[in-house]
């Protein structure tokens, strides 16, 4: 089997981060960069404009700026193969990587396999109709887009992520109806707080989204009244999922320690996790900020923080 110094586990920024550094320091990392898992490249890949990446003033779409990031690992020496990870041995050293079909030893593994925003499956709403036009998972990264603009906008959610998504996108809609399929928040009181008393949110109560309309964009949702049933038309400018994301961790089979939400434990203010030698970086070990740019700042951790241990135990020349 081959042996690599690092194997480095997902596609996004933090990955190709991670492999740019890694690779400058002569550590030939191996990329698994996802096939079924996800879009090789990451959530950006389902975007169209990014406008909040520094260094791109006109924006840039999320597919061209993750192929200069994947070119630029590739650039310095990076292997990348378009395989989903499918298992690891973290118990055996050097660890056990076992792509589809190939499969490496490798002295330290970085994991960055993100995150999947969870979305309903709902007519209206999928790909091929108008998700990213009008209906998105994140309002931080889209609620600015002018199409927001003055429109009615609808949240659906009843946690603190929803709260907050509401609360953000009352500087871009006229109103924001935040809908929810139960008759109290799950939100934090301090958080339901918020959006009870916001001159500019609404909450609907017991609904659910039953469709989302449009023409190129989307113009209305139908909400299903959970207890009734009944239907009602409603004109929209924006449909925002804050439903929460499932890291993606499946393949690590309860090798690294997990918070309780899923997300993977690291040391605080390193890419550490408990398995020595396994590091961890972007969404899947980061519930809070959940950005691009954040998830390549600790791509960039994890590397340095790989680079030292991997000279630590010796397996760096001197
Ligand atoms: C619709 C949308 C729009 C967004 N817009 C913005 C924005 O404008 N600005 C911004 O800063 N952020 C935005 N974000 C958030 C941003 O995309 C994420 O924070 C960022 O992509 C996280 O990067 P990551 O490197 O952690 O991994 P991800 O981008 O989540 O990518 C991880 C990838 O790893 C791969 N993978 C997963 N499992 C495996 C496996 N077992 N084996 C091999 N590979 C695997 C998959 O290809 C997966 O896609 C947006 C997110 C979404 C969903």
């Amino acid at each position: 089997m081959e042996r690599r110094k690092l194997v480095i586990v997902g596609s996004g920024p933090a990955a190709y981060t991670a492999a740019i550094y890694a690779a400058r320091a002569n550590l030939a990392p191996l990329v698994y960069e996802g096939f079924f898992a996800g879009p090789a490249g990451g959530q950006l890949m389902t975007t169209t404009e990014v406008e909040n990446y520094p260094g791109f003033p006109e924006g840039v779409t999320g597919p061209a700026l993750m192929d200069k990031m994947r070119k630029q690992a590739e650039k310095f020496g990076t292997t990348i193969l378009t395989e989903d990870v499918v298992g690891v041995d973290f118990n055996v050293r050097p660890f056990i990587v076992k792509g589809s079909p190939t499969c490496v030893t490798a002295d330290a593994v970085i994991i960055a396999t993100g995150a999947t925003a969870k979305r309903l499956d709902v007519p209206g709403a999928g790909d091929g109709e108008f998700w990213q036009k009008g209906v998105t998972a994140c309002a931080v990264c889209d609620g600015a887009a002018p199409i927001f603009r003055n429109k009615d906008l609808y949240v659906f959610g009843g946690g603190d992520t929803a709260v907050e998504e509401a609360v953000f996108l009352t500087k871009y809609g006229r109103k924001v109806f935040l809908v929810h399929r139960r008759g109290e928040l799950r939100a934090s009181k301090i958080m339901s707080e918020r959006a009870l008393k916001h001159p500019k949110i609404e909450v609907v109560w017991n609904h659910v989204l039953a469709k989302v309309e449009g023409d190129t964009v989307v113009t209305g949702v139908v909400l299903k009244d959970v207890n009734t049933g009944k239907e009602s038309a409603h004109s929209a400018g924006g449909v925002f999922f804050a439903i929460g994301h499932t890291p993606n961790t499946a393949f690590l089979n309860g090798q690294v320690q997990l918070h309780p939400n899923g997300y993977i434990k690291v040391v605080a203010g390193t890419s550490y996790t408990n398995v020595e030698g396994v590091f961890a970086a972007g969404d899947v070990q980061d519930h809070v900020y959940r950005q691009a740019v954040s998830a390549a700042g600790s791509g960039c951790m994890a590397a340095l923080d790989a680079e030292r241990w991997l000279s630590e135990k010796g397996h760096l020349p001197t």
